[in-house]
């Protein structure tokens, strides 16, 4: 089967998705294609009134259809149909989104699709497995511990992986018994309308999932303030997640996880193999063309092998082939914008005016579509701003250590504690280093995520409070009440 498409011909469901309706709005913001440029769609803003109007829908049929109170098994069986429909419907999903977004179509079908329909199955198995506690309490009394839903959870993703993290929030949240009032980024909010439809398709009660579409001050400030939400769920930067903070506080105190933002170190040991070090560390800084939390953007190797390392990492990098999303071929990825591209570029010039030397790439791309070099800066130490600022793009810094404490000190981001790569064969230095990372995620002579939903993914420091996906997720949708009776 041939995935590669026309991006002329695809339908988008462009407007709000209330009570299990499409809901026309007018655009407001341009829409331009990362992977050509060209002008595809407006995205429409929610106002106050139209988040307010997704909210009353969610609670309303929270007591319709009693979502939080049927048998348990009942939730898990509608999401694991609603997974199936996605399966079934990942081509059309897939377009949609690679139209839209960084994502190339062939990534999306045997990636990002497949991993979310199996991570709502994850999820939906909670539902009927974890629960309300009795608690040791002297024969007078009985304790229990009852576990809950929230109510209505509001949900905030961004643009880099738009069907993933719309499946972190959803998969969870519903599992747990909520509805959820969702606002996906207003550069790629169509794919989030889609899944909400196919999940009415499955039989999960129409308005359990609203989508408002929108910018972060306006639709997005509307929806963390709002009274009635029980609990926000937000994934994106941590400018924006201490934005959502503060709003939090003023309009009334409230729950929340924030995934936000990363600068994650790969540290290698001159006893690694450096042949799957250099594979695992190109491929992440050019997967998505380095616009992931967990890209590991700062490499720290052992000076002796320093060089042989980096003669490895740059063939990789420099062998990627941009090409458009909508490409079955297409793996390296265009900038989703280029506003964001010119960031991207303005890092990398003051970078080099710091000092950095640029190893390779360091430049756009010729081409109409957003794409940027892939790119490896030498010489640069913790002040240089490409050690400071979160990119997102596909830059790599180099540094070189003897010691293992140094290399322990290079790692540690003043910041940022998402994630961390370690490369060696001795096995007391993986366990004491993994003890002293400071990062919500070590991951040893690899830098990927498994396809085990179980482990957590979150930060330490300003990465974010509380964790997505794992055990952990399902029950941060949930809230305890302790009651205790006299017998
Ligand atoms: P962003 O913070 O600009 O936007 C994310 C979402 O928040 C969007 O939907 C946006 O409209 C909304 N938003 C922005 N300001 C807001 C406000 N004041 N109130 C409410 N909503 C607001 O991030 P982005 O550019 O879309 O995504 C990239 C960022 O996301 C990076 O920093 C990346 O590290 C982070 N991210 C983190 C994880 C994780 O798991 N930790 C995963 C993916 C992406």
């Amino acid at each position: 089967m041939n995935l590669s498409f026309d991006p002329d011909k695809i339908a988008l469901p462009v407007g709000h998705f209330v009570g299990g309706e499409l809901i026309a709005a007018e655009g407001a913001i341009e829409m331009r294609r990362p992977s050509d440029g060209k002008a595809y769609a407006a995205c429409p803003v929610a106002g106050a009134d139209m988040v307010d109007r997704a909210v009353e829908s969610a609670k309303a049929v929270l007591k319709t259809s009693n979502w939080g109170g049927v048998r348990p098994r009942e939730r898990t069986r509608t999401l694991q149909a609603w997974a199936d429909l996605i399966e079934a419907q990942a081509e059309t999903l897939a377009r949609m989104e690679a139209l839209c977004s960084t994502r190339p179509v062939a990534q999306l079908v045997a990636g990002d699709i497949a991993i979310t329909a199996e991570q709502i199955r994850f999820f939906a198995e909670f539902a009927d497995k974890e629960g309300s506690e009795l608690a040791p309490t002297d024969d007078t009394t009985l304790g229990m511990i009852m576990s809950e839903p929230y109510g209505v959870v509001g949900a905030i993703t961004p643009w880099n992986f738009p069907i993933s993290m719309a499946g972190w929030k959803l998969g969870p949240a519903l599992a747990a018994g909520n509805a959820v009032v969702l606002k996906p980024s207003e550069m790629t909010p169509f794919s989030a309308v889609y899944l909400a439809q196919l999940a009415v398709e499955a039989g999960l009660p129409a308005g359990l999932i609203n989508v408002v579409l929108g910018d972060g001050p306006t639709t997005g400030t509307a929806l963390t303030g709002h009274t009635e939400i029980g609990k926000v769920s937000f994934t994106g930067s941590t400018r924006a997640g201490s934005a959502i903070m503060e709003n939090v506080a003023r309009t009334g105190v409230k729950p929340m996880t924030l995934e936000l933002g990363g600068k994650s170190p790969q540290l290698v040991f001159a006893d690694a193999d450096l042949d799957k070090a250099a594979a695992a560390i190109a491929g992440s800084v050019t997967f998505n063309a380095g616009q992931a939390c967990v890209a590991g953007t700062r490499l720290i190797v052992e000076k002796r092998v320093a060089d042989q390392l980096i003669a490895a990492i740059l063939e990789k990098m420099t062998a990627v082939q941009p090409g458009p999303t909508w490409n079955e071929a297409t793996q390296y990825s265009p900038i989703i914008s280029e506003r964001q591209r010119a960031r991207v570029d303005g890092i990398v010039r003051a970078a080099a005016a710091a000092g950095g030397e640029c190893l390779t790439g360091g430049g756009v791309m010729d081409d109409p579509g957003y794409f940027y070099e892939p790119t490896l800066i030498a010489n640069v130490d913790q002040a240089n701003p490409a050690i400071v600022e979160e990119i997102f793009g596909p830059v790599l810094t180099v540094q070189t250590f003897e010691t293992e404490d140094e290399a322990l000190a290079l790692s540690s981001h003043p910041t940022y504690g998402l994630a961390s790569g370690l490369f060696t064969t001795d096995l007391s230095r993986t366990i004491r280093l993994a003890r002293k990372l400071e990062a919500g995620t070590v991951w040893v002579n690899r830098y990927s995520r498994s396809r085990d939903h179980i482990l957590p993914t979150g930060g330490y420091k300003r990465s974010g409070i509380g964790k997505d996906l794992g055990r952990e997720a399902y029950l941060a949708n949930r809230r305890t009440k302790s009651v205790l009776i006299s017998l």
